[in-house]
């Protein structure tokens, strides 16, 4: 059955005010005060979720502070702690369609799609960490300078201490765990801000973190503003870390408020990555896989493949092929699974894609697929949209749209396409299509993102370093990098 009905363990969860979890225990917001929590599928208010004051947020931090000062997380031994983040796996995995339906009434991901897709892949994110605990080192080091004495040297990683989490709304599972399970591993305490449309999935694993063993003030989450939670965290002199996924605007605000104190930071923003297909592609699986990297999620991913280049002799017919593509994709609430693309996150958010469709349109860009908004039933829907004979001078090309629209150019020449592929303010992401070895590798090389995709797009791993270059970020997600940027590095220099 393709319809997924609310289950009445759901339905009755989100009859309750989602609270915050502060020290271990579930609150309301200090001033009662919550904020309306909408389905996008079809624009109706499901829950409301309590809004943090900024007491609360400072009692947040300040239980953070007291269970990382008194050692309750990193007091246990590594292996106990990797038992807890794997009990946390475990949990996710046996309430997986709870967590894929919060995931669908909120967020707006297909349920069959987060069932199968993020959820188990946030459990897994926890399991990968969960095995770092127990590898956490340091070296050993020789004096140079000193010659004739006896010493013994030695680096040891250290957490950073309590860790400000900001996520977005895209895809609020797997965003919180890709930050709480290394931080966690790393041994620092944290604080999370959800996005304010999307609380619920990282509510119901903080449940699960509590369950798993976590201790009180170890995770605590804190649903509110952006300009006012968000950045009181970025601000708050008892932070050490901040870790942001969201917008580039967004992410130089946070550096701005991070100064204070000098908080170590680390940026997931923005990006517009290039698809670039070359002539002796595999086409069919090409004009595939160009579709998918832009509308998948409906192009709310922030490696979505946005810019497509294609060689000049095969243009026509993978524009064709990813324009057909588009116009016969079903677009529908994240609740059927039989359709292909769902909804966008909010009214507003349609909107702003909308306009930039306009503008496109406007500036010259050819309409290849969609373009129109569908209106009928309260959802957020924009038809998958392919605008062609685009160029650079148009915003729609330099600016991230975050919907599923594509903009797509000719191309004749490999150091051409490398020109275009980096002429851009971000540096996330890019995918290459071509049956030639060196060509594939060659190109990899020169185009300056931090995650280059060969014969596929969007794939991502655990075990992969994810972040970009230039306005896309700092730092890097997922893998030992990310673990690291949760620690401090100490040399000991001991005279023997
Ligand atoms: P956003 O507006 O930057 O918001 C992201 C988070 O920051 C939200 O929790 C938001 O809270 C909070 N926030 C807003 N203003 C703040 C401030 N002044 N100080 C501190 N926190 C603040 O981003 P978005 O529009 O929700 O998400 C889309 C963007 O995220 C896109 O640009 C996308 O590319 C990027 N993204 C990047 C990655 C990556 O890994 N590189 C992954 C996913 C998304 P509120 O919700 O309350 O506003
Ligand atoms: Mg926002």
């Amino acid at each position: 059955m393709a319809e997924h009905a609310i289950t009445p363990r759901v339905a009755r969860r989100l009859e309750a005010v989602q609270r915050l979890l502060i020290d271990g225990q579930w609150q309301l917001a200090g001033d009662g005060r919550s904020e309306d929590i909408f389905n996008p599928s079809s624009g109706e208010i499901i829950t409301t979720a309590a809004t943090a004051t900024e007491e609360d947020a400072n009692r947040a931090v300040a239980a953070a502070r007291a269970s990382f000062n008194d050692h309750r997380w990193t007091g246990l031994t590594p292996a106990q702690r990797a038992k807890v983040l794997w009990r946390v796996a475990d949990l996710i995995g046996a309430h997986a369609e709870e967590m894929a339906e919060l995931e669908m009434l909120d967020a707006g991901k297909f349920y069959l799609g987060a069932l199968n897709g993020e959820v188990p892949f946030a459990a897994e994110c926890f399991r990968y960490y969960a095995g770092w605990c127990t590898k956490i080192e340091g070296t050993t080091k020789q004096l140079s300078t000193v010659p004739g004495q006896a010493f013994h040297i030695y680096t040891q990683r250290e957490p950073i201490g309590v860790a400000a989490l900001i996520i977005p709304w895209n895809g609020p599972l797997v965003q919180a765990a890709w930050k709480i399970a290394p931080a966690l591993a790393a041994g620092c305490s944290v604080v999370i801000k959800p996005a304010s449309q999307t609380p619920l999935s990282i509510t119901r694993l903080g449940e699960l973190m509590i369950e798993a063993g976590v201790p009180d003030g170890v995770i605590n989450i804190i649903s509110g503003g952006g300009s006012t939670i968000g950045r009181l965290l970025a601000e708050h002199p008892d932070v050490g870390k901040v870790s942001f996924t969201g917008s580039t605007e967004v992410g130089k605000q946070i550096i701005d408020a991070a100064k204070g104190n000098l908080k170590k930071v680390t940026l997931e923003l923005g990006g517009k990555s290039p698809v670039i297909v070359f002539d002796d592609a595999d086409l069919e699986g090409a004009i595939a896989g160009a579709a998918e990297a832009i509308f998948s999620s409906a192009g709310q991913v922030c490696v979505a493949g946005s810019r497509l280049y294609v060689q000049d002799s095969v243009y026509d017919e993978v524009i064709s092929g990813v324009a057909e593509i588009a116009k016969n994709m079903k677009v529908g609430p994240a609740t059927n699974s039989a359709m292909d693309m769902g909804p966008l996150i909010s009214r507003q958010h349609l909107q702003d894609v909308y306009r930039m469709v306009e503008a496109g349109l406007a500036e010259g860009a050819k309409l290849a697929a969609g373009g129109k908004l569908i209106t009928d039933g309260g959802g957020y829907f924009i038809e998958p949209t392919v605008l062609a004979d685009t160029t650079h001078r148009m915003s729609v090309v330099s600016d991230e749209i975050f919907g599923p629209v594509l903009v797509a150019m000719p191309f004749s020449r490999q150091e051409q396409v490398v020109a275009l592929a980096n002429d851009s303010e971000f540096g996330l992401a890019a995918s290459i299509w071509t049956r030639d070895i060196s060509k594939a590798h060659l190109t990899a090389d020169a185009v300056r993102a931090g995650l280059v995709w060969i014969n596929c797009h969007g794939i991502p791993d655990m075990a992969v370093p994810f972040g970009g270059y230039r306005q896309s970020g700092w730092g890097r997600e997922n893998g030992y990098e990310s673990l690291l940027q949760y620690t401090e590095l100490k040399s000991v220099i001991a005279r023997l």
